[in-house]
């Protein structure tokens, strides 16, 4: 046998069991998988024994560009520090939203030299006649497209109309591609925010209870039955409310090709720390209760939600803080990239809730196959060396102040989690030692959807 590039030892997260034993790495790829510690050969060899092992995770739900100051640099050194190797970025960009082909290709210049992870890229369209820019932007290497029932901003994050839904899903399917959708009801989320205004109810809970469940799993229900008729590949992101899960199993067992996210705060935060830590705690959808957060563990255990996301919005203090006499003034969202795995690795797999083997199928396997990236999202022959270690033993400590992201902050502040991320390598080579950033910031690779030409 060769020598390896590079061999790494210690509890390997298959993706049907964790074995002790070795990988052996060249060219940026795994080469070989063995239950035996010695026996490869390679003048690098790294010991992680006591540590897992993971397949390098995946975050399909990033906007690094809806703060203009955050930009890509800052994200991907976040990622980086949080194991993730692979983040997707959202399409709704500040000033112009990523919605034809000439601006797709854009972004993928703008990548160039700013990071060090690597990374996927959404499209969206037009509110209107927007969807002849589909096929071309697959073709340039859309991963997948987002589209949104609710309107952030008319131009930047529209809410596309109904028949301009249907057509777009058509066109995806045609390319082979998924449609995910942000999905709430707009229209009677509006017009409660309104009435609570008129009354002067603008305290913290406000923001959840102008959002009742019904408008979140609403607006799925119509998805479900566009995609039952198109034949569309469906995917609903950060789903806040069992009910949702309920609905989207439903479809599922009718054949429909339909996939969810829920984002960690919908796992391990509720309305009350929306009460008690106000705009910290705002995002869309909301918290929800607490016996509802229950039953979406109950979902995430027995496998009926495919993965975790971050949903990182980098808004800073200065703008959250705008919403401290009146919720509904608050930008919606939170910086999480490199909280993601830190606060689920703490609350799933050390809280006995999720095996290392589902935690690695929820934040790297489903990803890479729902949207079909080549070679990523598990430890196997023939795929990228991306490998996330965590040394279950240590600790670590939030502190918002030491975030990478601009945004500084985070609900979780001083938390104390149980394993700490000892290092993040992808392709081959170490991004993060555990201390710092390794490579340069050129070393993160576009990643091309699979309908790119
Ligand atoms: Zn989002």
């Amino acid at each position: 046998m060769e020598p390896f590039d590079l061999v790494v030892k210690g509890n390997i997260v298959l993706p049907d069991k964790v074995m002790n034993g070795a990988i052996g790495i060249s060219k940026g790829k795994i080469t070989h998988i063995t239950d035996q510690q010695n026996g490869l050969v390679s003048k690098n060899v790294k010991d992680f024994n006591g540590s897992f092992i993971f397949p390098g995770f995946i975050d399909t739900h990033v906007h690094c560009y809806s703060n203009p100051d955050e930009g890509v640099a800052a994200t991907s050194e976040a990622a980086a520090f949080g194991g993730v190797t692979t983040f997707f970025d959202m399409p709704y960009d500040r000033p112009d939203p990523i919605n034809n082909v000439k601006i797709f290709e854009k972004k993928i210049q703008r990548l160039e030299g700013k990071t060090v992870v690597d990374i996927c890229l959404w499209g969206t369209i037009a509110k209107k006649n927007g969807t002849d820019q589909i096929i071309p932007m697959a073709k340039a290497g859309a991963v997948a497209f987002k589209l949104s029932t609710f309107e952030t901003d008319p131009y930047r994050f529209p809410r596309i109309p109904d028949p301009e839904i249907l057509k777009a899903m058509k066109i995806i399917k045609e390319v082979n591609l998924r449609a995910a959708f942000h999905s709430e009801n707009g229209e009677v989320i509006y017009q409660m925010i309104e009435e609570y205004q008129k009354k002067g109810k603008v305290y913290p809970r406000a923001h959840m209870e102008t959002r009742p469940p019904v408008t979140e799993t609403s607006a799925i229900l119509k998805l479900l039955e566009f995609a039952y008729w198109t034949g569309a590949k469906l995917h609903i992101v950060h789903v806040s409310h069992p009910r949702s899960i309920e609905l989207i199993q439903l479809f599922k067992k009718q054949g429909v090709q339909v996939t969810c996210e829920t984002c960690y705060h919908y796992l391990l935060l509720d309305v009350h720390d929306l009460e008690e830590q106000g705009p910290r705690a705002k995002m869309n959808p909301p918290v929800r209760e607490p016996e509802d957060v229950q039953k979406m563990w109950e979902k995430l255990e027995g496998n009926q939600i495919d993965m975790i996301t971050s949903d990182h919005a980098p808004w800073s203090l200065e703008q959250k803080i705008k919403g401290k006499d009146n919720i509904f003034k608050s930008p919606s969202g939170l910086p999480g990239v490199e909280l993601l795995i830190p606060l689920m690795f703490d609350g799933g797999v050390m809280s006995g809730r999720l095996t290392p083997v589902q935690f690695a199928h929820l934040l790297a396997t489903h990803p890479a196959e729902a949207y079909q990236v080549p070679g990523k999202g598990k430890i196997t022959i023939g795929y990228d060396a991306d490998l996330t270690i965590i040394d279950p033993s240590k600790q670590t400590i939030i502190d918002e102040m030491k975030l990478h992201s601009q945004a500084k902050l985070t609900p979780f502040n001083q938390k104390k989690l149980r394993g700490k991320i000892i290092e993040t390598i992808i392709r081959g080579n170490t991004v993060f030692d555990g201390t710092k950033i390794t490579a340069d910031m050129n070393y993160g690779k576009f990643v091309p959807g699979s309908a790119a030409e």
